[in-house]
């Protein structure tokens, strides 16, 4: 199901950033100080011949919902592929961004969109929602858009476990880009990127922002004007048109630097 990655820890001295050293593993459900768990098959499987861990190993499981612990690696039951880990302590660790941030991103080439992804989840990224816009090149059939989504999950999973995030974000295929837009209704600001918008980006107040990007070819009218009906204003990124996967990235940062994040 999910992909594990294994994560290096930043160089520093935080208490944070050190326990971030041990690889990390992502184990939605159980996890507990003083427990000892059987990790998913994948999970066991990741962690032993992917990532070549021994036993009595330390490892970092995180939960997806704000948790992070330390634990031990343990021998294997008797002629099983899993593992064991001993949890040793850990609890709540909060490494998101000091925005909230909704993305409604147009759908484009996989690549792409993957590429994205992966940053938009490291950058803080609260809740992405990808959808077909009247110009996107790619089109999901509902059984392609559940595969798609299996995989935008499992980069999700791999970028918290490399970044060290403890929150899953969000991800959702939205069925058009009015219920997409529709979904991100209760953030306190509200921006469609638009190189020719004539003003740029504003501090957002109230801790939460939508942001939304269109495909190469734009957005068309008639999708503007559903925007701003919404409630969506527009804003620009500066002079240059960047491609649709820099787009929301650039926000992003530029949003989170304006908040103090980086201060
Ligand atoms: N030919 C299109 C450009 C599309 S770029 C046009 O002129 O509208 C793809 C998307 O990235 C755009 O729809 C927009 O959401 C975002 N984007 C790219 N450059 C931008 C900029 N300078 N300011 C705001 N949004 C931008």
């Amino acid at each position: 199901m999910r992909r594990m990655q294994r994560a290096r820890g930043a160089p520093g001295d935080s208490s944070t950033l050190r326990q971030m050293r041990a690889p990390r593993l992502f184990v939605s459900d159980g996890l507990a100080v003083g427990q000892t768990i059987v990790l998913p098959p994948d999970c066991s499987h990741h962690a032993l011949r992917v990532l070549r861990l021994r036993l009595h190993d330390a490892v970092t499981l995180f939960d997806g919902k704000g948790n992070e612990f330390e634990a031990l690696l343990l021998p294997e039951a008797a002629g099983a592929s899993q593992c064991r880990a001993k949890i040793t302590r850990g609890g709540p660790v909060n490494r998101e961004a000091r925005l909230r941030v909704t993305i409604v991103q147009a759908l484009s080439a996989q690549e792409k969109i993957d590429w994205f992804l992966e940053k938009a989840v490291e950058l803080g990224a609260d809740r992405i929602i990808l959808v077909c816009a009247a110009r996107s090149i790619v089109h999901l059939s509902a059984a392609r858009r559940q595969r798609r989504l299996e995989r935008c999950q499992d980069i999700a999973v791999a970028a918290c476990s490399q970044c060290g995030r403890n929150h899953l974000p969000a991800i959702e295929i939205a069925e058009n880009l009015g219920a997409a837009l529709d979904a991100a209704q209760n953030a306190s600001s509200r921006w469609l990127l638009e190189p020719s918008a004539p003003t740029g980006l504003r501090a957002a107040h109230g801790g939460s922002v939508a942001l939304a990007v269109g495909p190469e070819g734009g957005f068309a009218p008639e999708e503007i004007a559903l925007a701003h009906s919404l409630g969506y204003l527009s804003a620009h990124l500066g002079q240059r048109i960047l491609r649709t996967e820099t787009a929301a990235l650039t926000a992003i940062c530029a949003l989170l630097a304006l908040e103090g994040e980086y201060s």
